[in-house]
């Protein structure tokens, strides 16, 4: 089974794509993740994403491309793709790669947040963890990104009857079973 996950920051996408992969045993492939490691290499490549992460702004996709790929082609029960495509022309992109490689995406799903909640959630987790690209600032920046390149991919796959969308308002647990009951069985 092969899922893609769309949501605001703070949706809490990557928990759910965590729970889901273990529950279905499924590769989980978080692009913000794997950026993430390519920074703490501290590589000219690395400083340049941390970059432009800091700014909450998007990584060319070639980047982006590079990293992901690797691990869809090391999926042999499947994938969970977190935080791509993060624009119309990457779920183009990504589209061509699954047919060209005759990959069969099943489900996208949708976690649903109102601004406020997520600028909330995103304060807190700024306050537990320490990621470098979380500040009151940037949070306000990525909501800003995310409305404006990633909101039309909700449509695209609205379009190919590919979208359940789930309420992100309540506990993870609850969001979990939720997710579960929309998940087509296999
Ligand atoms: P995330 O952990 O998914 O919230 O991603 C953190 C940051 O990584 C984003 O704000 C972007 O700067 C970058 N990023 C993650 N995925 C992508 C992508 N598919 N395309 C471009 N930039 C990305």
């Amino acid at each position: 089974m092969n899922l893609i996950l769309l949501g605001p920051p703070g949706s809490g996408k990557g928990t759910q794509a965590k729970l889901l992969s273990q529950h279905f045993q499924l590769n989980h492939i978080s692009s913000g993740e794997l950026l993430r490691q390519e920074v703490v290499q501290n590589t000219p490549k690395g400083k340049l994403i941390a970059q432009i992460m800091n700014q909450g702004e998007l990584v060319p996709f070639d980047t982006v491309l590079d990293l992901i790929l690797k691990q869809i082609n090391t999926s042999p029960n499947g994938f969970i793709l977190d935080g791509t495509p993060r624009d119309l022309s990457q779920a183009e992109h990504m589209d061509w790669f699954f047919n060209q490689n005759h990959i069969h995406l099943d489900t996208v799903i949708y976690y649903q947040l109102d601004d406020p909640t997520a600028l909330k959630r995103l304060a807190n987790r700024a306050r537990e963890e320490n990621r470098s690209d979380d500040t009151p600032q940037i949070h306000r920046e990525r909501l800003r990104i995310y409305h404006q390149k990633t909101q039309p991919v909700i449509d695209y796959y609205q379009k190919q009857h590919k979208l359940v969308t789930i309420d992100a308002r309540p506990d993870i647990d609850t969001i979990f079973a939720n997710t579960l009951k929309l998940i087509p069985s296999k």
